[in-house]
């Protein structure tokens, strides 16, 4: 039977090439970078040679990068570290109703510190309007979070406006760009952002490691306490083959972004002309913005039948894709972002995220295609 993963914004297979640096790494190296001696040195040359060119891809600094164990503890790196560094300054976060639950739980964690959180709502098509971010400040507001790119349904947030009425304002602005990078150009020299986090799985690269952007003389207090590694924000022996993989991945994205890009907007289009073919247009409905929006998110819903049903199929035909946020896939619970969007409840209901990355072809849209005609077809006979 046919494999075909479509599933490439829950997690990514790792480049060969990743696969290749760390493996040198963890055959090759095995001293703490924290060490004095030449295995240690030479651990805290792969370390900072890894940020230098990570660094020099966003745009910033090497040491505005805090390596983390992901795009989740980035997120609450960022909320969680600059308001304790403000120690009760500003009692009032910014955030949108869309935000992946790294932020969000986070933000509900927060209000039980006594913070008040305001999630913005988002349009149809699941933007947050910049009119929306101005007037929710208020005298009090520390930090606005906004994610780069949503997810579920891949739209692309104004994030350089709401950038700049943050600067206006003096409030810090944290970005959570985990979809974004590898996606989309991402430029920090010329983002009015503060702080923005990535993580590494998304791209190719290994599960667990990850990094927040501080912009220089923006204040963190560190979450985890211990040794004086990433320059006392983050402490902990570095994971050194993880970070070199991210490098490898981050430099591999980099290179490959224009042809990746038009190859993810092939496969979308490719999908649904095919599904136009096989089922007609009526038969589905594509959930996101129209322009902006990220090449390798693709949300559908079949209002024929209901999530939970055609996922089934679709793994049952050998094709991996997924309902609502990644982490909460396998509960199937009403995804937050399509709600926000206030969808239709049978658009809503029968929302299947495909995403698409390394591997996938033509030949995968076309066999995807025919067996979703085929399960749909299947499911109208049986009722
Ligand atoms: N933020 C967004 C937008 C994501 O899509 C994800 C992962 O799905 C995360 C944060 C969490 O990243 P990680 O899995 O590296 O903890």
């Amino acid at each position: 039977m046919k494999s075909i993963y479509l599933d490439h914004a829950a997690s990514t297979p790792v480049h060969p090439e990743v696969a290749q640096e760390m493996m040198n790494v963890m055959t090759g190296q095995f001293g703490n970078a924290s060490s004095v001696h030449a295995f240690g040195r030479s651990a805290k040359r792969t370390v900072s040679s890894a940020r230098d060119r990570i660094a020099k891809y966003l745009g910033c600094h090497p040491d505005e990068l805090v390596f983390t164990g992901g795009g989740t503890e980035s997120d609450n790196l960022a909320l969680f570290g600059v308001l304790a560094a403000m120690d009760g300054a500003g009692k009032h976060v910014v955030t949108s109703s869309i935000e992946h639950h790294a932020v969000l739980h986070a933000c509900e964690e927060l209000e039980k510190q006594g913070y008040r959180v305001t999630y913005l709502p988002v349009d149809g098509t699941g933007r947050v309007r910049a009119e929306d971010v101005e007037q929710a400040l208020t005298e009090d507001t520390a930090l606005i979070s906004i994610m780069y790119a949503n997810n579920e349904v891949g739209t692309v947030q104004p994030i350089r406006e709401i950038g700049e009425l943050a600067r206006a304002r003096g409030v810090l602005f944290h970005v959570d760009a985990v979809q974004a990078l590898g996606a989309i150009p991402i430029s920090l020299r010329d983002l009015p952002v503060d702080l923005m986090s990535f993580s590494a799985h998304k791209i190719n690269g290994p599960q667990g490691i990850g990094a927040l952007y501080v912009r220089r003389g923006v204040h963190l207090a560190p979450r985890l306490h211990g040794g004086l590694q990433e320059k006392k924000r983050r402490a902990g022996t570095e994971n050194m083959a993880g970070i070199a993989g991210f490098a490898k991945a981050v430099q591999i994205a980099s290179a490959h972004l224009e042809e990746r890009r038009e190859h993810d907007l092939m496969l979308r289009d490719t999908l649904i002309r095919l599904l136009e073919q096989e089922i007609g247009q009526d038969a589905f409905i594509v959930n996101g913005h129209p322009s902006e929006f990220l090449p390798h998110i693709l949300n559908i819903s079949f209002p024929a039948t209901d999530t939970e049903t055609l996922l089934m199929n679709l793994d049952l035909e050998g094709i991996a894709a997924a309902s609502g946020s990644a982490c909460t896939s396998g509960s199937l619970e009403l995804s937050h972002v399509l709600q926000a969007m206030k969808l239709p409840q049978n658009v809503l209901r029968s929302a299947i995220r495909f995403s698409f990355g390394l591997g996938n072809t033509t030949e995968d849209m076309e066999y995807t295609a025919q067996k979703i005609a085929t399960i749909l077809r299947r499911l109208r006979i049986r009722s």
